[in-house]
């Protein structure tokens, strides 16, 4: 079964002081080629994300410097991974067994001021997925997490999620607010929403509801389910965020006495805060297929995917520890009675067809 996976953060592993080298199977993390090859993940999305608390003058460049990174994977596997800039390509490189690495930026805070510049560079630099805020609202848009700056998208923002579709890349609206989304849809046609769990599950604004998920179904996008346990359950997301809210304040205020750098904080607050989560009750495989058949109920199994979120998650659902588990949760929708080809399209299809459609 060929998979998708609309979202992961293990491009930030290439960067920093401890870049990992996704050739052999790492001992952490939950992505690198041997797993990805095992669980059957034939076209992976690879986010470029730069938190926010950086310095704004660094977020461009670190940017670049993650999918340069990405870039650097390919070349060094070039037998087992290539970069896909279209969905021909993507196609092309699943025709011939090996594995296609989808460069993508999440968080439009990093266009700064003058977005279609921004896109230029980050077009040519093969970023092929924007996902337009994160969890902070910024001058293109609103973040469902964030302040309300604008209505939805800001006149920029329209501009640039315009620009996005003319150059031909897909605009993720995973964070944004509803009225983001909705606005995204207007300006721009049929959009990805890379990494999201399903509001009539667990009741939070970071997940997807069912009339906006119906939108996105009737513009032609596809909405792809998120793999983190607080995403899943509400009683799980309480318990997971009154550890997190915490870690992020303090982390703020260490980041600005080590001159603006939070990695450097991570050193001194991982551990203890780690252990904290670690005792927290999580669902497991059976929650993320209960979102993905939710998700097909409402939008159809034509508009459905899958957005691990790996990488960029401190906690995983059991039974889907890593990338190498991707084929149990195509076991778990086939004992639910879906059909090979519903499968399927959720798994990676669905998602080749969006890319195809936007980007060529
Ligand atoms: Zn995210």
């Amino acid at each position: 079964m060929f998979f998708f996976d609309a979202h992961c953060d293990t491009a930030m592993r290439l960067v920093g002081e401890t870049p990992v080298d996704l050739g052999e199977r790492l001992p952490d993390g939950h992505v690198d080629i041997p797993r990805m090859e095992k669980g059957g993940v034939g076209a992976q999305v690879f986010a470029c994300w730069v938190d926010p608390d950086l310095a704004a003058g660094r977020w461009m460049p670190r940017t670049l410097e993650a999918a340069a990174a990405v870039r650097a994977q390919a070349r060094r596997h070039g037998d087992r991974l290539e970069i896909a800039r279209s969905g021909t390509d993507i196609a092309r490189i699943r025709a011939g067994g090996r594995i296609a690495a989808v460069i993508g930026v999440e968080g439009g805070h990093v266009l700064g001021n003058d977005p279609a510049a921004g896109l230029v560079s980050l077009y040519e630099a093969g970023v092929r997925c924007v996902t337009l805020t994160w969890t902070s609202s910024n001058a293109i848009a609103n973040s469902g997490d964030g302040e309300r700056l604008h209505g939805g998208l800001s006149t920029a923002g329209r501009e640039a999620v315009r620009e996005m579709a003319r150059l031909g890349i897909v605009a993720d609206l995973s964070h944004a607010s509803d009225e983001t989304t909705l606005d995204a849809i207007e300006a721009a046609g049929p959009v990805l929403v890379s990494h999201s769990g399903m509001r009539s599950l667990c009741d939070i604004p970071r997940n997807l509801g069912d009339r906006v998920l119906r939108e996105v179904a009737g513009a032609g996008g596809i909405a792809c389910v998120n793999f983190f346990p607080a995403f899943l359950d509400k009683s799980c997301h309480t318990a997971v965020f009154e550890v997190w809210d915490r870690y992020r304040a303090e982390r703020r205020e260490l980041a600005a006495r080590y001159g603006g750098d939070p990695g450097r904080a991570d050193g001194e607050l991982l551990p203890r805060y780690l252990e904290q989560l670690a005792r927290i009750p999580l669902p497991g495989l059976p929650a993320v297929a209960d979102h993905i058949e939710h998700a097909a109920s409402v939008a159809g199994t034509g508009h459905v995917g899958i957005g691990s979120d790996f990488d960029g998650i401190m906690l995983v659902p059991p039974g889907l520890e890593d990338v190498s588990r991707m084929q149990a949760l195509a076991a778990e929708l086939g004992r639910r009675g879906w059909s090979g080809e519903e499968v399927a399209a959720v798994a990676g299809e669905n998602l080749l067809r969006l890319f195809s459609e936007v980007c060529g």
